[in-house]
């Protein structure tokens, strides 16, 4: 199969679909790999890489898009790149349909078979293609938090793990799912006072079990939450309901319960986040202050990470794409449920139920 990746374009985007060892793995099992040149650029991966790697780097998207009979990239296609779909062309990537019915549109139109990652399953219901953002997401909160927690950044003036004779800075994280079990790993690490909220007993255990007494958990109720954001020199938020926007446990009111200068890292604003006060920032301005609590609210932290997110995510992506590549789409998807779980448009159709629902189409 023809596999090709072009450069990303959607704003501050320096993800690329497929790193030099991707596409030495693409070629090694008989594949012919496209990039357009310079989209390893943003993670520093030059065209002479993808050269060596065995691909052929091309002039541009046009060519990719021509060419390739399945395109394997990051972010959902933009309106240039799905002006260039062609009908059966397979198209691999995050797509996030539900809430874009102008994108949806656009790939109902173009006939293509496009593989959504975001919905691709494991057997232990859980989404494979999305985990390693939010395991980047959760430990770069606690980067962040630091760095903001230095006065010059606006914050108190915490070192988290302090020092031999001054005790550490205290992180609440609350929802202790992928993010936060990531987030409290790295606090933990940096010897800070860790309290991880969740109201899955499940999730409580798993997190009791894996760090003992390195970090201490709550049942997420009203009266030990407003308890632990007070105490907090850094809050995390990294709380998910599936399908529906983040809940707002921290209200306003609760801001001038906590210390002046403390930090949140609402990691769940891309579903609206938990704090009442959580505004959308980006890694150019990450934060401002509300009531003296300063809050960094990235909704697209892994951006800011690009080369070890594209690693990450390539782990994830490669094994799929290699089973689609070798066997076609269609046997590929016939054989893993999983992985069929990932059709979201195919033969001018939504094909994932949840995405027809919201959009109001046929699935
Ligand atoms: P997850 O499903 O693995 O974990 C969410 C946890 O929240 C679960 O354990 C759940 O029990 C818990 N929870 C739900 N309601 C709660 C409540 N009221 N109090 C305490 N805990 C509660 O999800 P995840 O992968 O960890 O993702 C968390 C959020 O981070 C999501 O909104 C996700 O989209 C977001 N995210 C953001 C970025 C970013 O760049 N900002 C990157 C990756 C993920």
């Amino acid at each position: 199969m023809i596999v090709g990746t072009p450069k990303e374009i959607k704003n501050h985007e320096y993800r690329v679909g497929m790193t030099p060892e991707s596409a030495a793995e693409m070629v090694s099992h008989g594949h012919s790999v496209l990039v357009e040149t310079g989209a390893g650029l943003g993670i520093g991966a030059e065209d002479d890489a993808y050269a060596a790697a065995g691909a052929q780097v091309v002039d541009s998207a046009e060519e990719v898009f021509a060419r390739a009979e399945m395109i394997v990239k990051v972010k959902e296609p933009q309106a240039a790149e799905r002006a260039m779909l062609r009908e059966n062309q397979i198209l691999y990537t995050y797509l996030h349909l539900a809430p874009d019915p102008e994108q949806t549109r656009d790939l109902v139109n173009s006939g293509a078979v496009c593989i959504a990652y975001e919905t691709v399953t494991d057997a232990r219901g859980g989404l494979p293609l999305l985990k390693p953002m939010s395991q980047v997401a959760g430990r770069m909160s606690i980067q962040a938090g630091a760095s903001t927690l230095e006065k010059a950044q606006g914050g108190r003036g915490v070192l988290l793990g302090g020092v031999p004779g001054v005790a550490p800075g205290k992180v609440c994280v609350i929802g202790g799912g992928v993010v936060g079990f990531n987030a409290a790993q790295m606090a933990v690490g940096l010897g800070a006072d860790v309290t991880i909220l969740d109201r899955s007993p499940e999730a409580l255990e798993r997190l009791g079990m894996f760090f003992e007494a390195r970090a201490k958990t709550r049942f997420s109720n009203k009266a030990n939450l407003e308890e632990c954001v007070a105490e907090a020199d850094l809050v995390i938020g990294a709380v998910l309901v599936p399908g529906a926007a983040a809940p707002k446990l921290v209200r306003r009111a609760h801001l001038a319960t906590m210390k002046k200068g403390a930090v949140v890292v609402d990691v769940a604003i891309d579903q609206g986040g938990c704090f009442e006060t959580s505004r959308a920032t980006t890694h150019a301005d990450p934060t401002y202050v509300v009531d003296d609590v300063v809050h960094y609210c990235v909704a697209n932290m892994p951006g800011g990470v690009a080369r070890t997110s594209t690693y990450a995510l390539n782990n994830v992506t490669l094994p799929h794409a290699l089973r689609i590549a070798d066997k076609g789409w269609r046997a590929a998807l016939a054989a893993d449920p999983h992985l069929a779980n990932g059709l979201n448009v195919w033969n001018g159709q939504i094909t994932y139920k949840a995405v027809a629902d919201d959009l109001g189409y046929e699935a």
